[in-house]
Formats: structure tokens, sequence, C-alpha cells
């Protein structure tokens, strides 16, 4: 990214705000740039062209201008809208609370690509592919955890190596067995252990289970507190 001229970064939008009588503050999370917040001048006139940048889940190429983190979106070439995912009310919430744990792994100037594309992904398995929306979240929260430097592996402990039938959590070794890791590890709920070990595989119950375990471990691993689909 260069300061003072126009970039581009692929991206999805994530948030945006109202600001001003017709502008917008549009929250994108990029594939080159982590984080970007930028303007969106004039966007809430009858006239804009580009409202459909400011919308949540709208993926282009963003060309932006502007220095020193003040950007203005000046165009950009949608690839996917997403739309299909409101016509269905729980894919999109399950839909919503992708971007939002986009937005909550993402940091301002991290390049992290593969986050990026692994929430489009999960929406495209939302919208176009027909997978439960709560599968689709709940492999998508998996792998972004393993982005940022925690690939926990269901199948085998993480200390002595073994195959695991029964598992626990903690927070300094990973998945572990009953023998290893510290006092302070916590059970895997056998049925997520055994999506987790299925590709994710399971019935609305276990997939709801799956996300809070989930959910859990994301607020002990990195002390955030993510939002799971309703
Ligand atoms: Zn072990």
């Amino acid at each position: 990214m260069t300061d003072g001229n126009g970039f581009k970064v692929t991206a999805i939008c994530v948030k945006s705000v109202d600001y001003n009588e017709s502008d917008k503050i549009v929250t994108l999370c990029s594939v080159e740039n982590g984080k970007v917040t930028a303007k969106l001048k004039g966007v809430n006139k009858i006239s804009s062209k580009l409202k459909y940048a400011g919308q949540p889940f709208c993926f282009g190429e963003y060309s932006l201008v502007g220095k020193g983190g003040k950007y203005i979106i000046c165009e950009c070439k949608q690839i996917e809208s997403f739309s299909e995912l409101a016509k269905d009310l729980k894919n999109y919430y399950a839909g919503f609370a992708v971007l939002k744990v986009l937005s909550d792994f993402s940091a301002e100037n991290v390049s992290n690509p593969t986050l990026t594309l692994y929430a489009v992904k999960a929406l495209k398995a939302i919208a176009y592919d027909g997978m439960k929306p709560t599968r689709a979240f709940n492999k998508f929260v998996y792998h972004a955890l393993a982005e940022l430097g925690f690939r926990l592996d269901f199948n085998v402990c993480a200390v002595c190596g073994k195959k695991l039938d029964e598992a626990y959590f903690s927070v300094g070794d990973g998945i572990v067995c009953a023998s290893c890791g510290s006092v302070f590890k916590n059970r895997v709920p056998s049925d997520v252990l055994r999506c987790m070990q299925n590709d994710m595989s399971g019935d609305d119950i276990t997939q709801n289970n799956t996300a809070l375990f989930l959910k859990d471990i994301a607020a002990e691993l990195l002390g955030i507190k993510i939002a799971i689909p309703e």
C-alpha cells in the first residue's frame, strides 16, 4: 500500500455505519492489508452508484485513495454480493456471524489472505452449496483459529500422540488425552469430538454444541468473545 496514491484491495465489507448526512464509514477485511476502514461519500443519496460497495457481504476489488489511515472508496468491482443469503434468515444470521468473526480476528495492516478467503468460502457454502449454516460457520472458525496459529488436531493427543476417543482442551497444550496436559483442562464433549473428527458433520444440536465449544476456546486462546449463529 502506498501513501497518498490510489490503491486496490480485494476485500469483503463486514460493516458499515452512517456518517454525516449522506456518507458511510465502511469496514473492509482485505486480502492484502487486513482490516481497512474507509469512507464511502454520498452513498446515501439516491443518485449514488456505489451503494452496493457499502453493503455487508459485498466482496470485490475496492479502489481506495487517501493516506495515513484516512481512505475514501472511489470504485468497487463487485465479485460477489451474496444476496442469496438474505432469502433465509438462518443463513443470513450465520453469514453475519462469519463476518463478525472475520472482523474480530483481523487487524489493520496485517495481511492474512487465507482468513478473508476462508470467510468468502464459508459464505459461498451457505449461500450456494446448501451447507448447514452453523456447520459452515464452525468450519470457518476452526480454520481461522489455525490461521492465527492455533492449529488443533482432534485425532491425536498433542502431547503423547495417542489416538483420541476421549479428549480435553488445555490452553497450553491444545487437544490432549486424559493423561496429558495441565490439570486445568476441559473435556471436549463427545458429540463435539466426533463432529471434529468427521469433517464437522453432525446434526443441528451437535453443530450448535460445536459452535459453543469453539466460542469457549476462542475466548481462552485469544481473549475474543465471538458471536455464534442463533
Ligand atoms: Zn496424551
